[in-house]
């Protein structure tokens, strides 16, 4: 049987359990050997506070580390320049060889995907996996889902319910000074408050 991976990008500024939601959601649903969680690289921001490319790698470690079935890797992060799935898929194809990609996204991201970088490229070589994000979305996901598969993509939607929850959330609620606890594992909340991060600058 060929091997089966999961590829799960996102900026994760930070990691919060939407997005441990989607990963279980997909491991209930779906069979696979390893869920690869790719933190992308940022060019460093000067406005906003966003949190460092190590930081991010380590709220994600934090977040993972219950899962056997999860490898964070910096392969991303490692790599100049913006970071297109294109390149880590193809970058993932040589690693294990023979293997088949399947990549998890949000509905958010399924909305986008024709303004990715190389979309039609990308469609022919992975299974998307998507899942709704915000209540009351199916039929536009459906529809979607339907319109890459008419461009020759393999698309399967994860039914489960929707965990209505956005970094861009959590960033505003610490830079407020709210409690944040209930939206990310203790373990990544704690390194949050440890480290300062997302305060104003
Ligand atoms: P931001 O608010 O900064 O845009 P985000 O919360 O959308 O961040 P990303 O790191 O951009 O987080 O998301 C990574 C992936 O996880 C994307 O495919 C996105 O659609 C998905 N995702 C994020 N939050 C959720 C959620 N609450 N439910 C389902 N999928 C999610």
């Amino acid at each position: 049987m060929k091997k089966q991976i999961v590829l799960f990008g996102g900026t994760f500024d930070p990691i919060h359990n939407g997005h441990l939601h989607l990963a279980l959601a997909c491991r209930n649903a779906v069979s696979f050997d390893r869920m690869i969680l790719m933190p992308a690289h940022l060019p460093p921001h000067k406005d906003m506070a966003t949190a460092s490319d190590q930081d991010r790698l380590a709220l994600c470690r934090l977040a993972a580390e219950p899962f056997d079935w999860i490898e964070v890797s910096t392969l991303e992060l490692e790599r100049e320049g913006p970071s297109y799935t294109i390149d880590t898929v193809s970058a993932l194809e040589a690693r294990y060889a023979g293997a088949e990609i399947l990549l998890l996204i949000g509905s958010d991201m399924l909305y986008y995907f024709e303004h990715w970088f190389r979309y039609r490229e990308l469609l022919q070589k992975v299974t998307v996996l998507s899942a709704v994000r915000e209540n009351a979305e199916d039929d536009r996901l459906v529809r979607q889902a339907e319109r890459l598969r008419q461009m020759g993509g393999s698309v399967k939607l994860i039914s489960a319910p929707a965990l209505p929850l956005s970094s861009t959330k959590l960033r505003e609620k610490l830079r407020r000074g709210e409690d944040i606890s209930g939206f990310l594992p203790p373990q990544a909340a704690a390194y949050i408050r440890e480290h300062h991060l997302y305060k104003e600058r």
